[in-house]
């Protein structure tokens, strides 16, 4: 975690702080363009405004929070965020094909479009209660924090932009994406850049999917996730004994996999994370199946690590058939994807990192660069420079029933102001 060139006693002054103006760095590098953000008076203005909004804000994360938004299942929710969307002066606001809402903010020209997103969806099932309950000024609910504490927060920063009439050189495209969650494998941006209408027009990208402000994801973990279904000919336990069994083979590649060495660092995982098959236990069965997932930081490794699996699902097989008569049939193996989250990474010189841990700084919070796995990773491995960034908190227990987020004003107001200003900045404020 180190801090990407940018010195800590070069941005001592609390309230007259250079910003690398996003515009022109992003175009030509860090250049001579400055622009002193928190001396503006529109910031005085739109902090009194975040400050009188913040009422609305907690309504309307509540809102969120308790239309529930499974994987796949995120359409009531979208529909009311849509419906949000519109309350907030954006042109074009719409649902896409893939279920996605999204708004455009108009820039005034000259800097590309930057795409800000938060996800709409949870892994939270049909039927789970999302009721939330509050203490003091913390909320309880699944979902609550990851991510629906970026939707709300969002729309805050969208009408602090308005109240204090920020422009920005690049168009803003402010996004609630599905599939961000497990099996839905990214699909909400796999869409938005690959065959969405802004995909040749989003050239940087800002998910706000992380808990604490000053963390700022700059790399993606790759994930690669395969069932393979393991098919025999089958038969009786006594009678048809002898008999290839794809149990065997697939207990064999299990062995196999887990002796596999991978590095700690680039951080390297694999795992066997479900086991199913047979129909009774005096039957060879006919069919069984895994449910397998790898995931690294290093793009090389996770090939590997794929390639290595593979070889040996190819090895069990061909081992079984040896080891045992296929006279009835041999055994065969099928593996198919059931994920894939390329990896890939934005460089530490990259203008939209310099400038988003600059602001961060700037509002006198520390930077810190972690890699992990979000939709960021899409971009990031589409070459587009793109950072994951936080919703602020405190907040804790996510992906749990007890998931909570705390909405003490201040804490929240500071989230709203530190996503407003890396918004400026990236977009190139005017
Ligand atoms: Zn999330």
């Amino acid at each position: 975690m180190h801090m990407a060139g940018i010195s800590t006693r070069s941005l001592a002054l609390p309230l007259v702080v250079t910003l690398t103006c996003g515009s022109a760095a992003l175009a030509q590098g860090p250049g001579p363009a400055v622009t002193t953000l928190l001396s503006d008076p529109r910031l005085q203005q739109a902090r009194a405004f975040i400050k009188a909004d913040h009422e609305r804000f907690v309504r309307e994360l509540v809102t969120l929070t308790e239309i529930p938004a499974p994987p796949f299942k995120e359409e009531r929710r979208a529909r009311a965020y849509l419906e949000m969307l519109k309350e907030h002066g954006l042109s074009d606001v719409e649902m896409d094909q893939e279920g996605n809402v999204m708004g455009v903010r108009k820039g005034t020209g000259g800097a590309p479009m930057l795409a800000v997103l938060a996800h709409l969806d949870t892994v939270f099932p049909e039927g789970t209660d999302v009721k939330v309950k509050r203490e003091g000024t913390r909320l309880m609910a699944p979902g609550v924090g990851d991510d629906t504490r970026a939707l709300a927060l969002m729309l805050s920063v969208i009408r602090a932009m308005n109240a204090a009439k920020f422009t920005t050189a690049g168009d803003v495209l402010f996004v609630g994406n599905v599939g961000e969650e497990g099996e839905g494998d990214l699909r909400g941006v796999k869409f938005l850049l690959q065959r969405g209408k802004y995909k040749d027009r989003i050239k940087r990208f800002l998910a706000i999917d992380g808990g604490d402000q000053g963390g700022i994801t700059r790399g993606g973990v790759g994930s690669k996730r395969y069932r393979v279904t393991y098919k025999g000919p089958g038969g009786h336990s006594y009678g048809a004994f002898g008999l290839v069994n794809p149990a065997y083979a697939m207990a064999t590649a299990i062995a196999r996999f887990s002796d596999l060495q991978v590095p700690s660092s680039p951080k390297t995982t694999f795992n066997v994370g479900v086991v199913n098959g047979g129909t009774s236990v005096n039957s060879i069965p006919s069919e069984v199946s895994m449910d397998v997932d790898m995931r690294s930081e290093s793009c090389a490794e996770l090939k590997k690590v794929d390639d290595a699996f593979l070889a040996i699902v190819k090895g069990s097989v061909a081992d079984e058939n040896r080891a045992r008569s296929t006279r009835e049939g041999s055994v065969q193996a099928d593996p198919k994807v059931i994920g894939e989250r390329p990896c890939g990474e934005t460089s530490t010189e990259a203008p939209i990192l310099k400038t988003t841990a600059a602001v961060v700084q700037a509002f006198g919070l520390k930077p810190t660069f972690s890699v992990s796995s979000t939709d960021s990773n899409i971009p990031m491995s589409l070459g587009i420079p793109a950072l994951t960034i936080g919703r602020g908190g405190p907040g804790g227990r996510s992906h749990s029933p007890d998931e909570w987020t705390d909405v003490e004003a201040g804490g929240v107001a500071k989230s709203v102001e530190v996503v407003l200003g890396i918004i400026l900045a990236v977009a190139g404020e005017r």
